[in-house]
């Protein structure tokens, strides 16, 4: 019996027993059969049995639901898309990066309205994001982040913070100027991913827990192919796997799986959180290209999430990997230089697991009715808020009821896939570790090494 408690605190928290649901016993004919029970399979099943509450839809998860990246991430429910403004504007034009941008938004307030709707308590809170410079070297960075969201017709939602009007909010050492986004909510990802899952049963969807998908057939006759039997779909097959798509040998090249590392403190008593402030549960980011995201939880813990577990040749994803001490220890220690009134606080979980991405940095969706197969994925851990829109727009190509989000730069669009090994990992290795020494040039007041620009080209997003 695996213990799924251990693979995050929201898992442990969620309320369900995590006891697997039944696995599939023998071959099954239904019209959608899904691979995998995370946020963008479970999303694509309630909104297609939303519109059509005869469809067959069958969930086929390997594990239990919420077991990948939907039941461990940091729990940022954001209107913050993978690929920056500019660069959306850049690739598609204004308009289209406008919609993409405002969908965004939509998608933040979808999921509250889903939750309020199906009775979820997934303590979704909108307190907005605060984006802190932390040095003066990240300052122009916030500026020309609001100069992109201006010249999308957005500022409205931003606002530019001096270093003493962000530390009012929130009191973080180093803090010289911060940039204000409204569009965010904070959530329990756990409760939201078990709750989404009732969701679908209730209006009809099987899942099949334990289940592993080991390959797919298209065309005519699609079906995900499992130890116990085929699941046959008569419209289409969905693979919803992100990053351990990279598994089946037909998708391993399409996304890079990428470790994101979690380590939470115990729950801060009330006068330390009267010292530092953030009585909105705004969730809390860094510039650094590292990736620095912090969330209040609703019972007053500090959750700080980062990168820095090292890319594992042939996109190796193994339990092993969610924790690396070395990585985990730098977050404890970021931890307190960002509070040092923490010196004595415990942390209590420390956890991680993989983000897709995409080769271009842009998440997809993707339907093909003659081959039948449809599949959305590569949302570089920001996936809360985004596979709640794909979700919407698989459910819309499937179904044929297209709207305006059908023809979003995300929508109908593949990313190319990555380069062989070992030029992938000797890539993807050095832009770690470049990555790693900007933040940390930065941080000391010194200028980038000469290296890194290789990196940054590759990394521009
Ligand atoms: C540590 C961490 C922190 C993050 N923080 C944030 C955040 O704060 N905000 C944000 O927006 N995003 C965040 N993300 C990213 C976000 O969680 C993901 O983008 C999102 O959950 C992806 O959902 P998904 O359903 O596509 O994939 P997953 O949740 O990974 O689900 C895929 C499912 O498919 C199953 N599966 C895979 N292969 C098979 C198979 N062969 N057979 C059967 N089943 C299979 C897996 O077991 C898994 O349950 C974070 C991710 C991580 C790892």
């Amino acid at each position: 019996m695996t213990d799924y408690t251990k693979y995050s605190f929201w898992l442990e928290t969620c309320g369900d027993s995590l006891t697997p649901r039944p696995s599939l016993a023998s071959s099954v004919d239904v019209d959608i059969a899904i691979l995998g029970a995370g946020y963008t399979g479970l999303w694509t099943a309630y909104y297609l049995l939303r519109g059509n509450p005869g469809l067959k839809v069958a969930v086929v998860e390997k594990e239990i639901a919420g077991f990948g990246a939907s039941g461990r991430n940091g729990g940022w429910c954001s209107s913050k898309f993978p690929v920056s403004p500019g660069m959306l504007q850049q690739r598609y034009g204004r308009e289209p990066a406008r919609e993409l941008m405002l969908a965004m938004c939509g998608a933040v307030d979808e999921v509250g309205r889903v939750c309020e709707k199906e009775g979820i308590d997934a303590q979704f809170h909108k307190g907005g994001i605060l984006t802190l410079a932390r040095g003066r070297h990240h300052l122009p960075f916030l500026q020309s982040a609001l100069a992109a969201y201006s010249s999308l017709g957005l500022e409205s939602q931003y606002r530019l913070l001096s270093g003493e009007e962000a530390s009012e909010r929130i009191r973080v050492t180093n803090v010289c100027g911060g940039l204000f986004a409204a569009e965010n909510a904070s959530l329990h990802p756990g409760r939201l991913i078990r709750g989404l899952a009732r969701a679908v049963e209730k209006l009809g969807g099987a899942i099949y827990e334990q289940t592993e998908v080991l390959g797919f057939r298209a065309g005519a006759n699609a079906a995900l192919l499992t130890p116990a039997g085929e699941v046959r779909a008569k419209i289409a097959i969905v693979l919803a796997g992100e990053s351990y798509l990279t598994r089946l040998s037909s998708l391993h090249r399409a996304l890079l799986p990428v470790y994101s590392l979690i380590a939470l403190t115990e729950p801060l008593d009330q006068k330390l959180w009267d010292q530092i402030g953030w009585s909105d549960r705004e969730s809390l980011a860094s510039l650094n290209y590292t990736v620095d995201y912090l969330t209040r939880t609703a019972d007053g813990r500090i959750l700080f999430g980062s990168r820095g577990a090292p890319y594992r040749l042939g996109s190796k994803i193994t339990d092993e990997q969610d924790r690396h001490d070395a990585t985990h220890t730098r977050i404890q220690e970021l931890t307190r230089e960002w509070f040092p009134l923490l010196a004595n606080t415990k942390f209590t979980h420390a956890w991680g697991g993989p983000v897709g991405m995409p080769r271009d940095w842009m998440p997809m969706t993707e339907f093909d009715p003659a081959a039948r197969i449809a599949t959305a994925r590569g949302y570089t851990g920001q996936g809360v808020s985004t596979t709640n829109l794909t979700g919407r727009v698989l459910a819309e190509l499937i179904s044929g009821r297209r709207t305006s989000f059908s023809r979003l730069p995300l929508a109908q669009r593949r990313s190319p896939d990555w380069e062989r090994e070992p030029l992938r990992w000797m890539a993807v290795r050095y832009m770690q570790n470049a990555f790693f020494r900007i933040d940390e040039a930065g941080k000391r007041g010194k200028p980038k090494p000469k290296d890194v620009f290789v990196a940054e080209f590759l990394g521009k997003h």
